[in-house]
């Protein structure tokens, strides 16, 4: 069968482990790289976003490809595009079994099956129910049975309960990298990996809540094992002799003695600079050092909130200031960049304490700050908590299941903040020396800066800055470059063609 993957702009590594398992049972599989330029979740410049709008090469390709399965992995932002993308398949090539995953439509697959276009989706972990329905399909079977897959058969619509998680992740096969190496060779200067899926935890704000509540009873999180993730490394960087591993996991210091065996290996056999994710109280100096020895050179630690109420109650993360204090001090002193995530617009969180955090990011220090606001995505426990607070409304409320692109962009508060951006600005000024920072905010100097965006000259400052070695930004210009060539050769074409020359 020939499946074509259609997805929005970075690369998916839960798209690369579909394809992986599919190939190796004899199928062919490709991507349809949708570049969203100018609009994507870091950039939007409107209207420069319609003149390199490419909508209509990425459906030339779809329709070339002539695919018996069209497979959608959509994030809430994405899914109002690609649900209007899977429309247009279907409108031209109606015999094309269209099929939906990811996050969004394992929180709300009752909307989603709604579509016309949508003939299956798939909720949860998908290797295995996306294979088996595609084998269903060549060979005309009953989908019936196929665990996790929602399918419209005869009218009606089959609503099959999930699988128990994947038990034993070394038996997948390495995730499919052709696949997105083969429309932009650029991407194979980094790369990007995953050791465990899942999380220990349920922070509000997060979709891991969600997948749990999908799966209740069932562990938490699963580890490949060191032998097999170095066996993927090895094989890749003979290949693609990548110069950068990112690692994807959510906290990827969780098991010290994994990391202590992970440790041997990678610098005996890898080497290549590393870019993790972790939480506070998964640091210690056993880590550090392995994370040093793997040749570690930043970390992104998730802070969210210095306010104990704000972060405990609301956003149900469990650690403490002192911990991260720690956490950036170790990091720090052993040379590891230490970049810090920060939530805002947190559901009952007060000027005070907005300003409060400000003056925390300012004593702590950590390289960089990375300033989010909250956004509400369907089935998020902390939409719960904001609805009890006044924060949404009933009705903004039920727009996040109903219209969750509109939802997305609409409720995310930056936009209603006003006046609270000048936090924002406070937050990002935080590296200032202490005396020249406290004589900023007792001043008034960042009133002058409110209800002014600062998310333009945050992308700018991030450039400069030495995260421009992580490998989403340097794909990110990679992707631009090489999308801003093919649109720009694409409509010359047509103007050739129409007017001569
Ligand atoms: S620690 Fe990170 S991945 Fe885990 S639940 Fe919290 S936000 Fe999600």
């Amino acid at each position: 069968m020939r499946v074509m993957f259609v997805y929005g702009a970075f690369e998916n590594l839960g798209i690369e482990y579909l394809s992986s398992v599919l190939k190796l049972n004899g199928h062919d599989t490709c991507l349809a790289l949708d570049p969203l330029m100018f609009s994507d979740p870091f950039l939007t410049i409107r209207p420069v976003d319609r003149l390199f709008d490419y909508r209509e090469e990425l459906l030339r390709e779809i329709i070339r490809y002539d695919p018996d399965v069209a497979a959608f992995s959509a994030t809430s932002s994405y899914f109002r595009r690609a649900i209007n993308i899977a429309g247009d398949i279907k409108r031209i090539s109606p015999r094309t079994h269209i099929v939906f995953g990811g996050v969004h439509v394992s929180s709300v697959p009752e909307k989603v099956i709604t579509s016309d276009c949508v003939d299956s989706l798939i909720v949860g972990e998908g290797e295995y129910a996306f294979l088996e329905l595609v084998e269903a399909l060549e060979k005309k079977k009953t989908r019936e049975n196929i665990g996790n897959l929602w399918t419209k058969t005869g009218g009606s619509i089959i609503r099959n309960p999930p699988r128990p998680y994947i038990d034993d992740l070394d038996s997948l096969p390495f995730p499919d990298k052709d696949l997105y190496y083969s429309i932009i060779p650029g991407y194979a200067g980094g790369y990007t990996a995953i050791a465990t899926r899942g999380c220990v935890n349920s922070c509000a704000y997060c979709s891991s809540p969600v997948m749990q509540a999908l799966y209740p009873g069932q562990k938490k999180m699963r580890f490949r094992s060191v032998g097999n993730v170095i066996s993927e490394l090895s094989a890749a960087k003979k290949r693609y002799n990548f110069g950068r591993l990112r690692i994807n996991d959510n906290i990827f210091t969780i098991d010290s003695e994994w990391l202590r065996e992970f440790a041997e290996a990678y610098e005996k056999y890898i080497g290549v600079p590393v870019y993790c994710f972790t939480y506070p109280d998964y640091i210690d100096g056993d880590k550090v050092r392995y994370l040093k020895q793997i040749n570690t050179y930043q970390v992104c630690l998730g802070v969210q909130s210095p306010i104990p109420s704000l972060r405990g109650d609301v956003l149900n993360r469990i650690s403490l200031n002192s911990k991260t204090a720690e956490a950036v001090r170790l990091l720090k002193n052993n040379g590891i960049r230490c970049v810090t995530d920060v939530i805002l617009g947190i559901p009952g969180e007060t000027d005070e304490q907005l300003e409060e955090t400000a003056l925390y990011f300012n004593r702590l220090k950590p390289d960089r700050v990375c300033v989010f606001w909250l956004v509400y995505y369907p089935k998020l426990p902390i939409i719960d908590k904001a609805l009890a607070s006044g924060e949404l409304s009933e009705t903004q409320g039920r727009d996040i299941e109903n219209n969750p692109y509109e939802a997305a962009n609409t409720v995310i508060n930056r936009r209603q903040a006003g006046k609270k951006l000048r936090y924002h600005w406070m937050i990002l000024f935080s590296f200032l020396p202490r005396i020249l920072f406290l004589l900023l905010v007792k001043t008034g100097f960042f009133r002058l800066l409110q209800g002014v965006d600062p998310s333009g000259i945050s992308s700018f400052y991030t450039m400069l800055g030495r995260d421009r070695l992580d490998i989403p930004r340097m794909r990110y210009y990679t992707r631009y470059w090489h999308f801003t060539k093919k649109i720009v050769f694409s409509r010359m074409n047509i103007f050739r063609i129409r007017y001569g020359g």
